[in-house]
């Protein structure tokens, strides 16, 4: 991504520090003055900045290098998240065999095991996995007499 920052006023680089005709030095006290499209604080002097990214709705042309890069990050782990499937899931937490996995709608799974197949093993190398958070479990689901153990997991 293409980015610059503007040199301070009164700096060898940098604008006139007070008022003058120059065409230079209006453009960047503009732009110095306009505001990042993602933070809404003024894209300011001595800052790196770029054109808004696509995707990032606003009316405002600017952003802050930092708050780009934190914004593409966080796009980058929403789209993860959402694209998790069970079948995903089933490679994460392998070797750990869970009978069945479930999504949950707020991007949860459930693990479930039929009886007899839930190992203490299993719930430790799952809370071992640096990938996935244990929320709960494992318990016994109340309306599912089949079930015997679940676990709740969120990828990370
Ligand atoms: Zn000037
Ligand atoms: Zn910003």
């Amino acid at each position: 991504m293409a980015y610059s920052s503007i040199p301070k006023p009164g700096s060898l680089r940098g604008p006139c520090k007070d008022e003058c005709k120059h065409r230079d030095c209006n453009e960047a006290h503009r732009i110095a003055g306009e505001r990042c499209a993602l933070c809404s604080d003024e894209i300011g002097f001595e800052r790196n900045f770029c054109d808004r990214l696509d995707g990032i709705e606003s009316p405002r042309h600017y952003v802050h290098l930092l708050c780009a890069e934190l914004w593409a990050d966080e796009q980058q782990r929403a789209k993860k998240v959402a694209l998790k499937t069970t079948a995903d899931v089933f490679e994460l937490i392998d070797p750990v065999d869970p009978d069945s996995i479930c999504k949950r709608s707020n991007g949860e799974f459930e693990l479930n095991w039929l009886d007899g197949g839930f190992t203490r093993f299993q719930f430790l190398r799952l809370k071992d996995n640096p990938k996935i958070v244990v929320i709960d479990g494992p318990y016994m689901p109340k309306d599912q007499t089949a079930i015997t153990h679940q676990i709740r997991i969120k990828v990370l």
